[in-house]
């Protein structure tokens, strides 16, 4: 007896499970749009681009919080369960496995093909070699991470709306378009600097697959924000490495408090030159407030200073 009743009530809550899941397809089929959350603002754009009419994304972390710790609020939960799919960047930027982010969807039900990883396929870089819990998550700042996150967004939407796969490709081709163009752009400039110009100093160590692939020397005051940040030890081991290095200028990220830089500055009499985007757009309206925006005005800032 009590074994039935326990297998009707389970009985019914697949049935009920069922028909929430039968609902929320039919509607987005008859609104034709995807629901889509996405963590943080550079991957909101990306979605964006590659979605185009089909679908809309709801953005987490908004501009001026940071991705690496982010405590959601009610409307994020809410857009969370009435989502279709949620792309994370991966790679540790929303905290790893048990990061905020991988919280939120598992306490939404979130996962499998409906949590996407948009990195897979992008080859770690560690903060601390042979760490393997040190990946550094802005491998987006290289635009040919870009090319991968984009085509990851379009096969997956194109997965979870068959209907306008070929709308996702196509979006996709285009951007993968600008984003290899805007590739060789950071080629040239950058390659066109002189060996000894070619030192990148920024506050976090955020700039690793950029300096990486375009070969600059990396220069940095703490490794990760979530870190400890600006301790006396480290601006002292930043002010060594300006010294020794003489970069012919210094940048500051949007979203990090700029006294330790400042500091670093006054000691070794090296300018800070401009801000640069590390973790986040610029606000809507500025330059910078696309991901390939972003990408400009981070070469033009990074090369112009380095040039002067
Ligand atoms: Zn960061």
């Amino acid at each position: 007896m009590k074994n039935t009743w326990k297998v009707a009530i389970a009985a019914l809550g697949a049935l009920t499970l069922a028909g929430c899941g039968g609902e929320a397809s039919q509607e987005s089929e008859d609104s034709g749009v995807v629901q889509a959350v996405s963590t943080f603002s550079i991957l909101t754009d990306i979605v964006e681009e590659i979605g185009g009419d089909h679908v809309e994304v709801y953005n987490l972390v908004p501009v001026g919080q940071d991705p690496h710790e982010y405590e959601s609020t009610p409307a994020d939960t809410k857009a969370l369960s009435d989502a279709d799919v949620f792309f994370i960047n991966g790679l540790n930027l929303e905290g790893g496995d048990q990061g905020w982010a991988a919280r939120m969807a598992s306490s939404v039900g979130i996962e499998d093909d409906r949590l996407v990883e948009t990195t897979d396929g992008v080859e770690p870089l560690y903060l601390t070699e042979g760490v393997e819990d040190s990946v550094n998550p802005h491998a987006f700042l290289d635009p040919n991470v870009g090319v991968i996150i984009a085509e990851n967004v379009a096969e997956s939407l194109a997965e979870i709306d068959p209907d306008n796969a070929q709308a996702y490709q196509d979006n996709a081709d285009a951007y993968v378009g600008e984003l290899t163009a805007m590739h060789e752009q950071y080629q040239q400039e950058i390659g066109d600097l002189e060996e000894d110009r070619r030192v990148l100093v920024t506050s976090e160590r955020a700039f690793q697959y950029m300096a990486q692939r375009y070969d600059l020397l990396e220069g940095y005051i703490w490794s990760v924000d979530t870190d400890d940040i600006g301790t006396p030890d480290q601006i002292i081991s930043t002010i060594d490495f300006v010294k020794e290095h003489q970069p012919p200028a210094l940048f500051l990220e949007s979203n990090v408090a700029s006294a330790p830089m400042e500091t670093v500055s006054s000691d070794t009499g090296v300018e800070i030159y401009a801000t640069v985007f590390s973790d986040e757009l610029a606000p809507e309206g500025e330059p910078g407030d696309t991901y390939l925006g972003l990408l400009e005005e981070n070469l033009t800032r990074i090369s112009e200073g380095l040039q002067q």
